[in-house]
């Protein structure tokens, strides 16, 4: 996976060692999980520092500000590889498969049919998860839990997208862990291998429970800037 060469930046060093210990501990080995460093918020500048260090995995959650920093960051950094982690609207898709090599959040039928028309007509292959609103939040985004099998059918088979495997967001104030289990039983009974789970808070229990993917920005990069509602 992107970088166990160098380092040398704080807080990606540390986030690196928290992962190896939790996967060791679960019998698992450290490299299976990989680290998307979620940039939102951070210029430039701020996310050359974590390239510098020798990572290439990176998360933003919106497309046009995606589209102001990373160009030129995929530009001068050879190998950056870009998951979109926000919400996406139909009409920001031909963009966002311009840019993005994952896009983590396929949640709704409109947009999986625009994704498949998009892809088709762009010549796209990329890396799709679909996010589960394993809490029911009537805010958040995400099919729900008790629909989750038919939209994968409906992704997968009818329009013939690569889906990956699934991500969640829990809800702020509960234990992580029930909503973990949850997306890795929804994962394992429809056979997709890859769950995107854990952020700063909690990325060590989500490895704990099967996460192959761990999305954290804090714990590397500090507090953000300006707050960004989730
Ligand atoms: C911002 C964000 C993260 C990272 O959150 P931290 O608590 O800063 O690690 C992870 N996933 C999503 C979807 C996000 O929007």
């Amino acid at each position: 996976m992107s970088g166990e060469l160098k380092s040398g930046h704080a807080g990606l060093d540390e986030v690196r060692e928290k992962i190896a210990a939790a996967a060791r501990e679960a019998g698992r080995d450290g490299s299976d999980v990989a680290l998307v460093a979620v940039s939102k918020t951070f210029e430039a500048d701020v996310i050359s520092t974590v390239l510098d260090a020798g990572h290439r995995l990176f998360g933003e959650n919106r497309v046009q500000e995606a589209q102001r920093k990373w160009p030129a960051l995929k530009d001068s950094y050879p190998g950056a590889e870009l998951h979109l982690i926000g919400p996406l609207q139909t009409n920001k898709v031909r963009d966002a498969l311009a840019l993005f090599d994952c896009i983590e959040t396929v949640d709704r039928p409109k947009l999986a049919r625009v994704l498949a028309k998009e892809c088709a007509a762009g010549g796209y292959e990329p890396k799709l998860f679909i996010q589960v609103n394993t809490g029911a939040e009537p805010q958040k985004a995400g099919v729900l839990p008790e629909d989750a099998d038919a939209f994968i059918a409906l992704c997968r088979d009818e329009l013939g997208l690569r889906i990956c495997g699934l991500m969640c967001i829990p809800p702020f104030d509960e234990e992580p862990s029930l909503h973990f289990a949850l997306l890795e039983k929804i994962a394992k009974r429809n056979g997709l291998k890859e769950l995107s789970m854990g952020m700063s808070g909690d990325y060590d229990v989500a490895v704990a429970f099967g996460a192959t993917a761990v999305r954290v920005g804090t714990a590397i990069f500090g507090s953000r800037p300006t707050p960004v509602a989730i």
